[in-house]
């Protein structure tokens, strides 16, 4: 059944790729924005109310729980399916045991939510080892408390042709470091065999890059994972607690575990996607440091943001999607105007056919502006669409997981394929 739609999917979003690349018009697209979740205004409204564990979120006591095995990323829950069956007379002269076949492997655990940050370093170090004609990683940054930022570079770097993806720039909505981490390793698995319409998944490759970001904001997913003892600057840990103080102080927050598993920031309270500079002057949100809505002292002053623009810089990318929770809903648009609309209005439409998500348009607000896709939309020209995975309140549970991956599993296929020539 899965197959199916599938199938039934690629088709619709070729024929919708390609009629919209051609310049097709608006079509049948929601302007409301009323499903929108992830802006100043409805997001405040959770700082005030309790937070309530709902159905598919792990409880505090689960997370904190499950922390300290989790945190040093040593312990992987799946292990690599036997690829020989032992037997009882070993060989008297033993052939070569041949290489490991990369695609048996399963780097990417989805055991859990709770997907750390070490654990993502390793498995990227592991797929890039195991593809290193299709893989590499590097670091684009370091987060302020000493983490370095990765970003996977997945097909074709000699290619003209540049997508960057990033994720989890709101801290809290860590889900999506796991979606990210398993498309590069779908693409990877299947690069033999994978086929979008009628092109191979090794074309698609050599065709496009890719720049992905699995985890653009590492220290603030720490704390939404650990708290604050994540963090290992003294000086940031005390700023944290100050932080805390003021909104308590304000009534921003009741305390308890929740405040640092709904953090969205980074580790000085700077919400990174208020911190671009496209209609920052215009952005109200809070005045002072807080777990969101605080969009720092002036544009891309977050070494955060500073990774992400590097990255654009260095490849001039064509398309970026930036990776958020929750709504089950793309935003697009920013406000743009002419071809850029247009472009942005394909790239949206794509993605609406591959995920089975409504377009919204996002025009900017006082409440609702210095994002990053609002970055490269309106200053760079570049289309632009944020995906709003997920439907719980975050930290997304693992339950919703599968529906979240089926949404998004063939949508790097898709780029490659509508992108490959233009
Ligand atoms: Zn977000």
């Amino acid at each position: 059944m899965r197959k199916i739609k599938r199938v039934q999917r690629t088709v619709l979003a070729v024929f919708s790729a390609l009629a919209l690349l051609a310049g097709c018009g608006k079509a049948a697209v929601t302007n409301s924005e009323s499903s929108c979740v992830d802006t100043a205004s409805s997001d405040a409204s959770t700082l005030t109310t309790p937070d309530s564990a709902p159905v598919n979120t792990p409880t505090e006591s689960d997370i904190y729980a499950s922390s300290a095995v989790d945190k040093t990323g040593s312990e992987k829950t799946n292990s690599p399916t036997p690829t020989t069956t032992p037997t009882a007379t070993p060989s008297v002269d033993p052939t070569p045991t041949p290489a490991e076949d990369p695609a048996g492997i399963d780097f990417v655990s989805t055991e859990t939510a709770l997907y750390t940050y070490e654990q993502m370093m390793t498995d990227l170090s592991e797929m890039a080892q195991a593809y290193p004609d299709l893989l590499t990683v590097k670091s684009c940054g370091t987060s302020l408390d000493g983490r370095e930022i990765p970003e996977a570079i997945l097909g074709n770097p000699e290619s003209s042709r540049h997508i960057l993806i990033q994720a989890s720039i709101h801290a809290r909505e860590y889900i999506n470091t796991l979606v990210a981490m398993e498309q590069i390793e779908y693409f990877l698995h299947h690069h033999a065999d994978g086929m979008y319409a009628d092109a191979s998944y090794d074309q698609l490759l050599s065709s496009v890059c890719f720049h992905i970001l699995p985890m653009t904001n590492p220290d603030g997913v720490s704390i939404s994972q650990f708290g604050p003892d994540a963090i290992e600057n003294e000086d940031l840990r005390a700023g944290l607690d100050d932080i805390l103080q003021n909104d308590l102080n304000g009534g921003r927050t009741s305390g308890g575990d929740s405040y640092w598993t709904r953090w969205k920031a980074n580790a000085r309270g700077v919400d990174l996607n208020r911190n671009f500079d496209a209609g920052w002057d215009m952005y109200e949100g809070v005045s002072y440091p807080s777990s969101d809505h605080y969009k720092g002292t002036s544009p891309a002053s977050e070494p955060e943001t500073q990774a992400i623009l590097s990255v654009a810089d260095a490849c001039n990318a064509m398309i970026t999607i930036s990776y958020h929770s929750k709504g089950g809903v793309i935003y697009w648009d920013y406000g743009s105007s002419g071809e850029v609309y247009d472009k942005d209005y394909a790239l949206m439409s794509l993605v609406s056919v591959m995920t089975g998500y409504s377009g919204s348009s996002s025009v900017q607000s006082s409440q609702d502006a210095a994002g990053c896709s609002d970055y490269f939309v309106l200053v760079r020209g570049v289309p632009s669409v944020t995906i709003e995975n997920g439907y719980s309140d975050c930290p997304i549970g693992i339950d919703e997981y599968p529906s979240i991956w089926n949404a998004n599993a063939e949508l790097l296929p898709a780029l490659a394929f509508t992108y490959k020539n233009g």
